[in-house]
């Protein structure tokens, strides 16, 4: 393994940067859980498995929504078999990050893979950042979206509307929310980290402030009962959803105000401003990445992260 100067190897791994085959992903297990009506949800237990799966079961197959690490391909597979024997025909990325799309690589050979148009542009593209905290190798042709869309795409299978919809500026440039209209479910992709801390990809057209207006936006689309995936964390409901919102403001605020009275970012680090947040640490994020994250954000400083 490479020696990380930058970003930490969780987050990096995250966003695509470094390798799959780098990470060790014996010990992880995938696990299925039922969310509401046909609609299941996939996770792993034992490491960072990536972001959560959606999939909705029935006579016509599978769909998945996003599709973690191409090494998790056969737990996925065995964790699918365990609710049906019906094929995966069609992949949905909810944005270009490795912890989402990297499984593209295998799923690409036997399903259709279906995402916004700036997926396909990131993922053909990589990125050619010298610096390798940011370097990115074009992803494979088998790995790329094949039908793409701007503002919406419905997909019509297992009596259901599967409608992903594009919200500019979120978590990246990119991201799609996915409603399984009829079994009251959706799947929110990276614009919702549930009470963990977030990274949200200022490089690639993410915006703190974009991310809570598209909260804003899907608020009162949802019911009260409506089942929400988060792009990592637990199941969850629209009260956690409005906690992650109340949370964004606040921790934005503060940050905000310390880069108002001049703090630099290393003052902000090790004053611990974000200290009432500290149990939504976790094995990718640390308080400080997101203090980053928000620095970045407020000042549009685009050097690239510093080490931590
Ligand atoms: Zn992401």
């Amino acid at each position: 393994m490479r020696k990380i100067t930058g970003l930490c190897f969780a987050l990096m791994v995250m966003v695509g940067v470094a390798a799959a085959q780098e990470q060790d992903f014996s010990k992880i297990q995938s696990r299925i859980t039922k969310v509401a009506g046909n609609i299941y949800m996939i996770d792993g237990t034992g490491g960072f498995a990536g972001g959560n799966i959606g999939v909705s079961v029935g006579d016509d197959g599978i769909l998945i929504v996003d599709d973690q690490f191409a090494p998790l391909a056969d737990k996925i597979q065995a964790a699918l078999k365990g609710v049906t024997d019906k094929p995966v025909r069609f992949v949905l990325n909810t944005h270009f990050h490795g912890d989402h799309t990297n499984g593209n690589r295998y799923w690409g050979q036997h399903a259709t893979i279906i995402a916004h148009d700036n997926v396909r542009v990131r993922m053909a593209t990589g990125n050619p950042d010298p610096n390798p905290d940011m370097h990115r190798e074009p992803a494979p042709k088998v790995a790329l979206p094949v039908i793409t869309f701007n503002e919406t795409a419905t997909v019509h299978i297992n009596g259901e509307d599967i409608r992903a919809v594009h919200f500019p500026h979120g978590h990246t440039d990119g991201d799609a929310v996915v409603w399984f209209t009829q079994s009251n479910v959706v799947h929110m992709g990276d614009d919702f980290f549930n009470g963990v801390f977030p990274f949200i990809d200022v490089d690639s057209g993410g915006s703190v402030q974009g991310l809570i207006k598209n909260i804003e936006e899907i608020i009162p689309q949802l019911k009260p009962d409506t089942k929400i995936i988060p792009g990592h964390g637990a199941l969850a409901t629209v009260d956690d959803l409005k906690k992650y919102l109340a949370f964004l403001k606040d921790t934005y605020a503060i940050v905000g105000a310390g880069v108002k009275k001049g703090q630099t970012l290393e003052q902000l680090k090790k004053e611990h401003v974000l200290a009432k947040y500290d149990n939504w640490a976790w094995d990718a994020i640390t308080a400080n990445d997101y203090v980053e994250v928000l620095y970045k954000d407020i000042t549009h400083e685009k050097e690239g992260f510093r080490a931590h």
